[in-house]
């Protein structure tokens, strides 16, 4: 079997209601997909997390190195992309182009086994997953604390436990909207703040510690992810658990964070770290070193799915009767096209996500809706 075709899919919606992070904003939803055709006619797909036109230019430049090899050689295809362009960034559209052929490869080899991609990975811990819902951004033209409240309320009457709110715009007013929340969804739901890097190092702490009163599960990239050090001295500062990871592509920007102990939880993507080969070597650093691993997701239902596989085969930490189960991060804000690029869709039941069995990824690729929302020509 060798690979005969390698095609981007871009994918564009324009948004009604445009909506904000601490660090970027969202007028329309932009996602990659990739699909590797092979000569027998097996066709694995994968995601580039960030943006979509960029990754596919990548994609096309790791594609003369594609074209005839056996899809089957992972981590030989891995080593030879990687090594192609480390010269040029070892992180950055580099990996995340990689990671979405990695992912496809991945998918090539489920689907030529006969087996889920958890299945190759070494093997499915569980079939389902406990979901937190990732929304409440900063979106315009209506009155945050009442938009978040509501947005928050309306994931808990839908069966979530666990919901995760941006933060970052300004610490006074963040705690204003986190300390709202809370009142409204009471003591029992579990609630996470992320800052897309918003705050410095002082704002974070000062955050960090108003807000710990209010049973935050984890504070997410409380500062710009190159200062490792701010995220120790942030760690070390106040009691919310620290997270981040999102953009730390490969197992060489993980090392220092890990060892270091610059986090808590660690948030690799799938799309964005180097694919499945690569997510494996962080989660078995992480193991050694004692880090919790909590996949970062945001993308189409190919992205989710990629991850769910992941995480059906993370190996329970710690070792326990009824260990700590990792949970899936699953975007609730405004892309029809999230599940409808799946003929299957991926939902939730009272915030519980099936994880796929079906061969590679589990999931088939719905044309029609690739088509709909294809991006329009540059
Ligand atoms: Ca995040």
């Amino acid at each position: 079997m060798k690979i005969a075709a390698v095609r981007t899919h871009l994918l564009d919606y324009r948004l009604a209601t445009p909506f904000e992070s601490a660090s970027m904003r969202f007028d329309r939803r932009a996602h990659v997909l990739v699909e590797i055709v092979c000569d027998n006619g097996l066709t694995g797909w994968g995601e580039c997390l960030g943006p979509a036109r960029p990754n596919a230019s990548v994609v096309a430049a790791y594609t003369p190195w594609l074209l005839g090899a056996d899809p089957l050689e992972t981590e030989k295809i891995w080593a030879t992309l990687y090594n192609a362009l480390r010269d040029q960034g070892q992180r950055g559209l580099t990996m995340t182009a990689l990671s979405g052929i990695d992912i496809a490869l991945w998918d090539i080899k489920g689907k030529h086994f006969g087996v889920p991609i958890s299945t190759l990975l070494g093997g499915r811990f569980r079939d389902h997953v406990r979901a937190y819902a990732t929304g409440s951004f900063k979106r315009d033209g209506v009155d945050r604390i009442e938009d978040n409240v509501t947005e928050v309320r309306r994931y808990q009457t839908e069966g979530f436990g666990a919901s995760k709110i941006k933060i970052g715009f300004g610490v006074d007013q963040d705690l204003r909207v986190v300390r709202a929340v809370r009142d409204a969804v009471g003591p029992d739901f579990r609630l996470m703040v992320d800052a897309n890097h918003g705050y410095d190092t002082l704002e974070a702490i000062r955050f960090g510690r108003a807000a710990a009163e209010l049973d935050i599960d984890w504070f997410e990239e409380p500062v710009v992810p190159e200062h490792l050090a701010a995220y120790r001295e942030v760690k070390a500062n106040q009691l919310i658990p620290v997270a981040g990871g999102e953009t730390w592509q490969g197992r060489f920007a993980m090392k220092e964070p890990v060892e270091t102990r610059a986090v808590d939880i660690l948030q690799p993507d799938l799309a964005g770290t180097g694919g499945f080969t690569e997510a494996k070597r962080i989660v078995d650093m992480a193991a050694l070193y004692g880090v919790r691993v909590v996949p970062h997701v945001w993308g189409t239902a190919v992205h989710i799915a990629a991850a769910l596989q992941f995480m059906a085969a993370m190996v329970p930490s710690p070792v326990r009767v009824n260990p700590i189960e990792p949970i899936l991060e699953f975007d609730r804000t405004d892309n029809p096209y999230r599940q409808a690029v799946v003929t299957q869709p991926i939902e939730h039941e009272a915030g519980v996500v099936r994880i796929p069995n079906g061969p590679g990824l589990g999931v088939e690729i719905n044309r029609d809706a690739l088509a709909e929302y294809k991006m329009a020509e540059a």
